[in-house]
Formats: C-alpha cells, sequence, structure tokens
C-alpha cells in the first residue's frame, strides 16, 4: 500500500499520516519526490483500511501496490533515485566509473592504484578488506588493516571508498570506514545481513546473486529499505550459466528490465561479470549503452602478481581508456560522468 501526498501537502500533514499509520501498529516509509511524498506502508497481514487514510489532509490517493516489493518500485517514486556516496552522485544524470583492486593488498598497491583511478576520472575507489573466498586457503583480505588503508587513500586522493561486508562483525567496521558499504553476490540473500546494512547510515551497494532473478534482486534491496536506508545501489555482475568462455553471464538485458520496474541506480559490474581482462572493456561500453548508470572495474598496476581475481583485472592506463569511451558513449545517450569529488586544495567558485 502506498499513500500519495498532494504536490503541495505540508510537512505536518505528511507527519499526521505517519503517524495515523502507525498507530495502526504499521510501519510508515515516506518517500520524498520531485513532485509529491509518497509514504510506504509495511507490516500489514491484511487489507488496510484505504477509506480512512485516503480522507486525511493532504493525501490525494491511496494505491494498492501489487509488485511484492514497495519501496524499490517506480510507484514509490517515479522519478531516478540518486545516492550521494561521499559527495559523488550516484544515478540521475551522471554516470560513475568505479575502480580499484579486487582486494587490498597493501599501502603501497593501494596508493599506486588509486593515483591512476583519480587522474584518469574515476570517481570513486573500491577495494576489499573482507574478501568471501570460493576457498578457505585463499587470500582472505587484511581486515581492519585494510580499511585503515582504504581511510588513507581517501584522504590522500579525495576518492570516496565502497567496501565489501560480509558478515555483522565487518559489516559494524566497515560502517565505520567506507563511504558506501558492499554486499556481494553470494550475501545477496543473507536476509539479517540484509537487515542489518539497512540500519546502518551508509548507502549500500548491492550485487545480485549469482541466481538471483530480478524479483529476488529486487527483493534483497527492499529488505535494505524496509529498515529505514533508501540509499540503495544495485549491481548487475553475471550470473551462472552453461556458457563457459567467461566466469559468468553479463546479464546485460537486467538493466533495462530494472530501469522500468524501479527508481534505484544500478552498475555493471563487467570484470566480474566476464572474469577476463579482453572483455572488460567492450562489455564496459555496452553496459553505458543500454542505460546503466555506472561501472564497477577492477585495476591492479601488477596483475600477475595479485592476490586475488588477477586475470580480470586491468592495468591503470586501460582504465583510463576505459573511462574515456565510456564517457564518449555516455554522451551519445546525452549523458557525462558525474563530477568527482572536489579535491581538497581545490578551489570554491
Ligand atoms: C568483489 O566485488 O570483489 C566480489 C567478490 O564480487 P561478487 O560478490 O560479485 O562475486
Ligand atoms: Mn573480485
Amino acid at each position: 500500500m502506498l499513500i500519495v501526498m498532494e504536490a503541495g501537502a505540508r510537512p505536518d500533514e505528511v507527519d499526521f499520516v505517519v503517524r495515523q499509520v502507525e498507530r495502526l501498529g504499521l510501519k510508515a516509509h515516506p518517500i520524498p519526490g520531485a513532485q509529491r511524498v509518497a509514504i510506504g506502508i509495511t507490516g500489514n497481514k491484511g487489507a488496510v483500511d484505504a477509506d480512512a487514510l485516503e480522507l486525511l489532509q493532504g493525501v490525494k490517493e491511496v494505491i494498492r501496490v501489487t509488485a511484492p516489493y514497495k519501496l524499490v518500485g517506480r510507484e514509490a517514486r517515479p522519478e531516478d533515485s540518486v545516492i550521494k556516496v561521499g559527495g559523488v552522485d550516484v544515478g540521475g544524470p551522471g554516470v560513475v566509473v568505479v575502480g580499484g583492486p579486487c582486494a587490498v593488498e597493501s599501502l603501497d598497491q593501494s596508493r599506486t592504484i588509486a593515483e591512476g583511478i583519480r587522474k584518469a576520472g574515476g570517481q570513486l575507489f573500491r577495494g576489499g578488506a573482507f574478501k568471501p573466498r570460493t576457498s578457505p586457503y585463499s587470500f582472505q583480505g587484511l581486515g581492519e588493516e585494510g580499511l585503515e588503508i582504504l581511510a588513507r587513500v581517501r584522504e590522500e586522493f579525495d576518492l570516496p571508498i565502497v567496501t565489501e561486508a560480509i558478515d555483522q562483525e565487518s559489516l559494524d567496521l566497515v560502517a565505520q570506514y567506507a563511504d558506501c558499504i558492499q554486499i556481494g553476490a553470494r550475501n545477496m540473500q543473507n536476509f539479517s545481513l540484509l537487515k542489518s546494512a539497512g540500519r546502518a547510515r551508509k548507502p549500500v551497494l548491492l550485487k545480485r546473486g549469482m541466481s538471483a532473478t530480478l524479483e529476488e534482486f529486487l527483493l534483497s534491496a527492499e529488505y535494505v529499505m524496509s529498515e529505514g536506508n533508501f540509499d540503495v545501489i544495485l549491481c548487475e555482475r553475471g550470473v551462472r550459466t552453461f556458457a563457459d568462455h567467461t566466469r559468468n553471464t553479463l546479464d546485460l538485458s537486467v538493466v533495462p528490465a530494472i530501469k522500468r520496474l524501479s527508481h534505484l541506480p544500478i552498475l555493471v559490474d563487467p570484470s566480474h561479470g566476464t572474469g577476463k581482462r579482453n572483455k572488460v572493456l567492450p562489455m564496459s561500453r555496452a553496459s553505458i549503452a543500454v542505460g546503466a548508470d555506472g561501472v564497477l572495474i577492477e585495476v591492479h598496476h601488477k596483475p600477475e602478481e595479485a592476490l586475488s581475481d588477477g586475470p580480470q583485472a586491468i592495468l591503470p592506463d586501460d582504465f583510463a581508456r576505459l573511462v574515456r569511451e565510456v564517457s564518449a558513449i555516455a554522451a551519445v545517450l546525452g549523458r557525462s560522468l558525474a563530477p568527482m569529488r572536489r579535491m581538497k586544495g581545490e578551489q570554491k567558485e
């Protein structure tokens, strides 16, 4: 159920409706929009008396949402959501290029890569301090030491940080250090982790599970939003199929499908989506062409020595080319690269 307020409804009228909904023992989620405020209602077991709510001051209409997700859908918010990640807009007219190593390995490694990302025009830095590895014997990440390295990189290069939380313990730490919390493919349906991320005060980058349907993916985003965190960024990273020429099959058709149903931004990760360095650039171009709000790219200055995902990491120079080409394709669609976070020394206009 969704309550749509009149375009000119006053804040006290919105508050009053919220309180009435709560008096019924339900949860109210005010969703501000460009034209009007909507109030999502969750927690109802059966039908809610729509007529009574429709009579309240400032209410335009009460609509039944037929989709299983309520807050993620365009009914709740017709216009695109723009999520601020450490001062960089994700979603809306701009396109973002997120770059960084699969895993934070050392301060030197992260600084070298971050310098390349910043110079090339990448707006966000992403690196894992907690790594969900298939084998328990593979490098598991530097943990909190990795988060400290990321915080130093943010200071030095003014790049907001995205990094993964793999469980409750790492989520608490990641939320302290990072500008955006990544929930990886393997945890897309870890519902208790999603709820905790929904209570965190940082944006969440939610990757699609490796065999998740579109509806399952959107319902996972709904878990985060239903706890009050509306700053969710989706990320397609490939699904498992019988094809074996790539690590996963990058499902680019999910991008326009999501754009139709949801107001949330969607990024594409062609690094995990293909698993092969030589396919990252062409699939990045394609991602922007189908309407993605950006790409997430694994970069390493010495991929052959990388402690994880070396075969899919591209060199900083190739990342620079990728940013140029992505920007050119965005321009065809009337979009451009989202502005970078201003360097600390730079003058304000
Ligand atoms: C990653 O982003 O490094 C990662 C592990 O990705 P995914 O969760 O998509 O496999
Ligand atoms: Mn990786």
